[in-house]
Parts: C-alpha cells; structure tokens; sequence
C-alpha cells in the first residue's frame, strides 16, 4: 500500500467529535468532491467520488452531522481504468436543504453553481476546526510521497480559490506551502521534511507521523554517516572517525529503541551529532545550549556508546 494511502486509512477513522469540527471536514470533502442536482425544482446534493475512503467518511459526517443515512452508489469507472466511483446523495429534499444551509451553500446552489470554488469562512473559525478541515483535504485530494524516496505532500485543487484557502490556513499553522498549476488544477505542496510531520501532525496522523519521522532520522544517519566516510581529509580523520563511530552508535539506539527515547541531555548531544556529522567533538559541545566542556560531551557520548552497547538505559 502507498504512504498516500496508509495516511488516509489512518485518518478515515478519524470521525470528530464535535459538531464545528465534523462540519468543517465534511466542507472539505464537498468543496472537493461534492455537486448539485435539481429534483423537482428543489436543490439536491451529493458527494462523488473515485476513492472509498471518501466515501466512507463522507457517509459518516454525514450521518452523524444530519441523523440521515444518505444513499450510497457503485458504478464502474467508464473507460479502461479500472475502479470504482461512488456517489452519495441525500435523497429527500429537506436533508438536503439542511446540509445546504449548514454548509452555507445557499448562495451557490442558487446560482446553480455546480464547482463550490471554496469553503465558507465561517466554519473554519476556530484550530480545531481547520485541523478538521485540513484532513478532509488532504483525504479528498492530498497524497504523500514515500519519505524513503522524496519528501512531497501535496494538495490538488480545481480552483484558485480554494488552492488559496488551502495555503492560507496552512500557512496559519506555520507551515510554507508552495502552489503551481499542473493541467488546470491547483497543487498546494510541501517539500521540508519538518513541515510534512507538522502537516500529519495537525491531521491526526500520528501513526503515519511516526512513521514518516523513523525513515527521516534512519536516512539523515545514513547520508551522514556516508557523507563523513566519504570525507577523507587527512587532517579530519581522527574527529571523523570517532564520529563514524558516534554517528553508529546513534544510529543503533534508534533501530533498537528510537531516539526519542533516550533521556534529555542524551537526546540533545545525539541530534546535534545527526545534525552536525564532521565537527570535533569539542566544538559539538560549544554548540550545545547552554554549551557544554569537553569532558561534559565525552561524558555524553561515552553513555550514548553503552546504551549502543546494549549496556544500559
Ligand atoms: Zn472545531
């Protein structure tokens, strides 16, 4: 299974609690999978979708926010793809106008206005509120490259409008999302590693989290280590060296028991080493805050070394 699609089984379990919050994903999930229909002269609604995931959530805001079971379609994909889509509509006319009307969509159902250009405003006021939304994006329309290979998130919007939405509430969360158009459509995207766990992090992912971060500390010791062999100054050898060695030890403890697991004073000295694979161990210490002696960081890194070791913890 892709990393996309590990993230999504994670947080289509995810159903909130609150009624602003379930309001704000299901706006999400419309705004990027939803339409209208007239039956009757009255406004019908409904949510279409390739992705069953999509569906599933979609069917659980739904119940939970209007009390209603709305019905579920199962067509083939036309074509030679392969796949399903499914269609969710709510057949009576009052369940749809409710949802209408809790979704502020008056204005554009009267239009007719079959593309929802953006979410209304008014349901993503609070945190709480735009983490849920956030997360029915990225179910509808996100994907996520495997950290193995790439650090990429991204979000696909048909319009600008909600494109901009996208980045502005990322961007109130501290996160510098990027945009580029890409055959007619909005890509919001994130290529920092950090920024893509602060991403999961917002959505409630935090099994893919985990993930993501473990293949991200496992890569940055292996290119660090690599880089410090690679690097055969003569006149570095003695610090690279020890730092190999170090850098091995760090490396060990996280396979075994992760990093984050170790006590705070050890976990600083060990990330600093990560982040830094080529200085003395002396100057490691100066950067430490506040810095440490040299006989402090030897003491450090011998106690990294015994846990490496296996010694003790
Ligand atoms: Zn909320």
């Amino acid at each position: 299974m892709s990393f996309s699609q590990l993230v999504k089984e994670e947080i289509s379990k995810i159903i909130p609690e609150t009624r602003h919050c379930a309001l704000a994903e299901l706006s999400a999930v419309f705004t990027s999978s939803g339409f209208f229909y007239p039956v009757e002269g009255h406004p019908h609604i409904g949510i279409r979708t390739e992705n069953v995931l999509v569906a599933k959530t979609g069917f659980s805001l739904i119940k939970k926010l209007f009390g209603t079971a709305a019905r579920v379609s199962v067509t083939e994909r036309k074509q030679s793809r392969r796949g399903h889509v499914y269609t969710i509509i709510l057949q009576d006319a009052a369940s749809s106008e409710q949802m209408i009307r809790a979704l502020k969509l008056e204005s554009a159902v009267s239009r007719m206005d079959l593309s929802v250009r953006s979410a209304d405003r008014k349901l993503l006021q609070s945190d709480c509120c735009r983490k849920a939304f956030l997360r029915g994006v990225f179910l509808s329309s996100g994907s996520l490259s495997d950290p193995e290979k790439i650090y990429h998130l991204e979000l696909v919007s048909e319009t600008e409008e909600f494109a901009e939405e996208i980045r502005e509430i990322m961007s109130g969360f501290g996160l510098n999302a990027k945009t580029v158009e890409r055959k007619g459509r909005i890509v919001v995207y994130l290529k920092e590693g950090n920024q893509i766990v602060d991403f999961l992090g917002l959505i409630q992912a935090s099994v893919s989290l985990l993930n993501f971060e473990n293949t991200r500390v496992m890569k940055d010791v292996r290119n660090n280590v690599n880089r410090s062999v690679n690097c055969e100054t003569a006149n570095l050898g003695k610090t690279v060296s020890a730092a190999v060695r170090e850098l091995h030890d760090i490396g060990k403890i996280d396979q075994l028991i992760g990093l984050d697991q170790l006590p705070g004073a050890l976990r600083e000295v060990a990330y600093a080493r990560l982040k830094h694979p080529d200085i003395s161990l002396k100057e490691l210490g100066e950067m430490l805050d506040p810095p440490l002696g040299k006989s402090g960081i030897s003491h450090r890194m011998r106690k990294i070394h015994e846990i490496a070791e296996g010694r003790k913890l």
